[in-house]
């Protein structure tokens, strides 16, 4: 691509070079054509001493020299100025021969155009002056007469300078038209070097042309677009990798009460004369082992079905200061049963906000069942709410034994546990405050742990207010 594009880039600045020379070729034509254009408008060229001279100086007319602003002086053979009128750039009356010779040498470069002839007969020297205006010295000279060595060498001259020339133009034409092409080359290398390697699977590449035109547009474009790949690609590669946890979780934890259960039915299979009491137990382990592998199973349902997009919650306006001191009554007989103390603090308002009843309900009983199960008697449950910055907020705590700092955000995940050998024995599942988050958010709220230093653990649950 690089040398299609330089070559393109050559291609159009030869085009150039040629049009440069037939400018070149043209403007030297203009200016010889100019040139004679303008000397023929020229006062002095339409006065010269020629056209005015007499023989006798006295009868010279100057005038219309005079009104074309130029002047007229004669000089005699003794070096006297013996007539002047108009323009005199001689200033005496008198010169020496040698002032005369000066003059005469020195008239050429000054900034007076003066005409110099000389009458034979008369015996003096006529001077036409006229102040130049512009000064446009450009003619060919050619004569046959002159030596024809001299040709040659002129001849010779003229070729060299001209091949100078155009060597000049042609390599200033080359390098100007690398450096174009360098401008454009450079950038798009680098954009397709950073696309070969996004597309090899680097996503960590991306691009600095440290430029302000509009390959920096596309360049933020690139790095944009790499930066939402690499994004998408570690989000899939983590969401693969939960799934993959998930799979193997679930396997299990069905895998012990599954085969608790197949064990235990073929020793009732197998042992005909097996005592009453003993068949009992038997049964009663069964019976466990199915509530336990069916919890799991609901659970595993419900939280599916709450990432699925059809889930959709029963939203209605509730009043959820009323709604909650209704729960936490709900729960008296629970934690009294359990030995457990409590205290409730909720705000004496009317507080709306639009909820499901059903799923919410979920939430507070996990947590006052976690804080049950998992805490020894005599631990203090807590629940308050109050409003903040139009957010409904229910702290759900309790002073028992907490959960470590390092799971605050991990103990929300499915099956994450603080202490697995403990939870087997406590039936837990590990899915109950992943079920309570995801419904939390679905009210546009969120179940979150406070990690405050107090004893015990506190959830926080937000919900806005409508
Ligand atoms: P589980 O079905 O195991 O209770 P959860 O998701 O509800 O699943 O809880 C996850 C883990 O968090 C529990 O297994 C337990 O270790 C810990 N946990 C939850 N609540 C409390 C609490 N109030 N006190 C101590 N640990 C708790």
């Amino acid at each position: 691509m690089k040398r299609k594009l330089s070559n393109q880039f050559l291609r159009n600045f030869l085009v150039i070079f040629f049009l440069t020379i037939l400018d070149t070729v043209l403007a030297f034509i203009l200016l010889s054509f100019s040139s004679g254009l303008i000397s023929g408008s020229l006062a002095k060229n339409r006065y010269p001493a020629s056209a005015i001279i007499k023989e006798d100086y006295k009868q010279i007319d100057a005038s219309a020299v005079v009104q074309n602003g130029g002047g007229v002086q004669v000089v005699d053979k003794e070096y006297r100025v013996v007539y002047s009128s108009g323009l005199d750039t001689i200033g005496k009356d008198k010169l020496t021969a040698g002032e005369f010779t000066t003059f005469l040498t020195e008239s050429k470069s000054k900034s007076y155009h003066y005409d110099i002839l000389y009458h034979p007969k008369g015996e003096f020297w006529l001077i036409v002056t006229f102040p130049t205006s512009i000064r446009l010295d450009f003619s060919m000279v050619y004569n046959k007469e002159a030596a024809a060595g001299d040709f040659m060498r002129a001849g010779g001259a003229i070729a060299f300078v001209m091949f100078i020339y155009l060597l000049i133009l042609a390599l200033s034409t080359f390098i100007y038209s690398r450096i174009t092409a360098a401008s454009i080359t450079v950038p798009l290398r680098k954009l397709c070097d950073g696309t070969r390697l996004l597309r090899e699977g680097d996503y960590s590449v991306r691009v600095d042309l440290r430029l302000k035109n509009e390959f920096a547009e596309l360049q933020n474009t690139f790095n944009d677009m790499a930066a939402r790949i690499e994004h998408e690609i570690s989000m899939r590669e983590k969401s693969e990798e939960d799934r993959r946890r998930l799979i193997l979780d679930i396997s299990h934890d069905l895998k012990n009460p599954m085969s608790s259960i197949q064990g235990y039915a073929e020793l009732l299979i197998k042992k005909k004369d097996m005592v009453e009491q003993e068949r009992e137990e038997h049964l009663e382990v069964i019976l466990n082992n199915c509530k336990r592998a069916n919890r799991l199973l609901t659970e595993l349902f419900e939280l599916s079905q709450m990432d699925s997009p059809e889930f959709s919650l029963k939203l209605a306006r509730t009043d959820i200061c009323e709604y909650i001191r209704q729960i936490c009554g709900e729960l008296v007989p629970q934690l009294e049963r359990e030995g457990f103390k409590y205290e409730f603090d909720i705000i004496e308002e009317s507080v709306s906000v639009m909820m499901d009843t059903d799923r919410f309900s979920r939430i507070i009983q996990n947590l006052a069942n976690n804080a049950v199960r998992y805490n020894p008697q005599g631990t203090l449950v807590s629940v308050s709410l109050m409003v903040e910055n139009n957010q409904v907020v229910i702290d759900f705590g309790d002073d028992g034994i907490g959960i470590p700092a390092h799971l605050a955000d991990n103990i929300f995940k499915p099956f994450v546990r603080v202490d697995n050998s403990r939870n087997s024995k406590t039936g837990g599942s590990g899915l109950g405050l992943s079920i309570a988050k995801k419904i939390a958010q679905a009210h546009g709220g969120d179940l979150t742990l406070c990690l405050n230093g107090n004893k015990g653990s506190t959830f926080r649950i937000t919900v806005p207010t409508t």
